[in-house]
């Protein structure tokens, strides 16, 4: 952990994970050259040559033998991703040469990474603030267009530029209060106070408009949870198997095979949605099933859209209690086998689970609960609940400042409530962080990133 504080000690790690044609070991630090200089050898030696290079050559042991033909990239302070000199040495992918070129590069006075350090210490060098930090991560784990699209937005500085132009409006604000004290005994005001009160207004506006990103901002990053509630034997595992095209679910005639909740993913238009097959709601005395049925209850509470099934044989809905954000999709299943002339609802999306008929209509329903219309590539949304917290505290200091400004209170008491919201805008940029910040969202990277 101190390690991650020392930005002088020069650190090591894998930067890809084992299973590659190629591995990637990444050192950082002003040792870095000359580190890897004791274990290559090329046309020249590592320490001679300029930034932005690629060289060719071989990585050998104590004992001079060639562990490997690799190619190293060399970045020199401070144009890197770190600040500092990094090298990249691109081995074939076998875990026995990764960890060879790290013992060695350990043993010649290098540091083991700690997770996202090289990351921290781009953050620490002012290579980016603290959201495009934390998009690194978000990118990374993406796995779907759109939680693709926020975060890569949100790594271009998109939303660092959105908050900084924020800042610097009630920055400015700030300091003409604080000048008016500099005048206090002749009574002047330098922010004129409609002014400083329609800005305030408009500075609230975005950033509950960014708050109220954040329900949206979330489905694109962790995906929409659908829990697939209805009777025992309706089909649900079937449906479930036929959403995600695999054998996920366990599929049996006997009522009360699904005991426990089974999830499975897929992504629906570049939307992951994550399905949970629940047990069915009934009356029963065995344990295990009134486990899994009360967890049903709990799943239902935490998902975004409510799947009931029933079937055509007994189209009947019982009674849900919805959640307020809660969304509500009813679907009669087995048309295949009963009454195919039947109506229904026309909310009501008729299927064969089995046989994969209406399943198109049924993805396009739950695609359309998420509205991704006006979003594009430049969207602002924040995805992070950290950001989420701090924005709503600003938000409570803003209130705070209207009310300041309202009741005439003097400058250095209006201009104390703006240092709050800039204090938490702050706090998302990264401007304002304590180490423990940095800890919690750092340790959540993997090593070498
Ligand atoms: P669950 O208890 O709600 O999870 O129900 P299952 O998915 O285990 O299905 C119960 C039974 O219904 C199994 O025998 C399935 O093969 C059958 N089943 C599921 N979907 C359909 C369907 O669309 N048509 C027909 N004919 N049978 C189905």
């Amino acid at each position: 952990m101190i390690a991650t504080l020392d930005t002088t000690t020069t650190i090591v790690a894998p930067a890809t994970a084992p299973g590659g044609a190629v591995m990637v070991i990444r050192l950082s630090g002003n040792r870095a050259i000359a580190i890897a200089d004791s274990l290559f050898r090329g046309r020249r030696p590592l320490s001679d040559a300029e930034g932005y290079t690629l060289h060719y050559g071989h990585i050998v042991d104590d004992k001079g033998q060639t562990i490997d033909d690799v190619v190293v990239a060399l970045f020199r302070a401070p144009h890197s991703y770190t600040g500092d000199d990094i090298v990249e040495i691109t081995a074939h992918g076998s875990e026995y040469i990764t960890q060879e070129i790290v013992r060695m590069a350990i043993e010649r006075g290098a540091m083991m990474a700690t997770a996202g350090e090289f990351t921290r210490r781009a953050f620490l060098a002012g290579k980016m603030d603290l959201s495009r930090a934390e998009a690194v991560a978000d990118i990374i784990a993406s796995d779907s267009r759109w939680s693709h699209m926020v975060a890569s937005t949100q790594m271009r500085g998109d939303y660092s530029a959105k908050l900084g132009a924020l800042r610097g409006e009630l920055l400015r604000l700030c300091s003409l209060l604080e000048l008016e004290l500099d005048f206090s005994e002749e009574d002047v005001e330098f922010a004129d106070r409609r002014m400083l009160r329609s800005l305030l207004v408009e500075v609230d506006n975005q950033i509950n408009r960014l708050c109220s990103s954040f329900a949206i901002g979330n489905v694109l990053k962790n995906g929409v949870t659908v829990a697939i509630i209805g009777r025992p034997n309706v089909g649900k595992s079937t449906l479930l198997n036929a959403l995600v095209e695999d054998d996920r679910a366990m599929v049996s005639d006997i009522a009360g095979t699904t005991r426990d909740t089974i999830e499975a993913t897929t992504i629906i238009d570049g939307i992951r949605y994550r399905f949970i097959d629940t047990a069915g709601i009934h009356a029963t005395t065995d344990r295990l099933e009134q486990m899994g049925i009360e967890r049903t209850h709990r799943t239902m509470s935490n998902a975004s859209i409510i799947l009931h099934l029933t079937t055509a044989d007994e189209p009947t809905f019982e009674d849900v209690e919805l959640g307020p954000e809660q969304h509500y999709v009813r679907v009669v299943n087995k048309i295949d086998r009963y009454a195919k002339d039947n109506r229904y609802d026309s909310d009501v999306i008729p299927i064969s689970a089995q046989q994969g008929t209406g399943m198109t209509m049924l993805r396009e329903r739950l695609r359309s609960i998420v509205d991704t219309r006006g979003l594009d590539s430049g969207s602002v949304i924040v995805t992070n609940m950290r950001h989420y917290a701090a924005l709503k505290s600003a938000h409570e200091a803003l209130g705070d400042a209207l009310q300041a400004v309202d009741n005439d209170l003097s400058g250095d008491l209006i201009s104390e409530d703006i240092r709050r919201i800039l204090h938490h805008l702050g706090e998302i940029t990264g401007e304002i962080t304590s180490d423990d910040i940095l800890h919690t969202i750092f340790s959540h990277f993997c090593i070498g990133k």
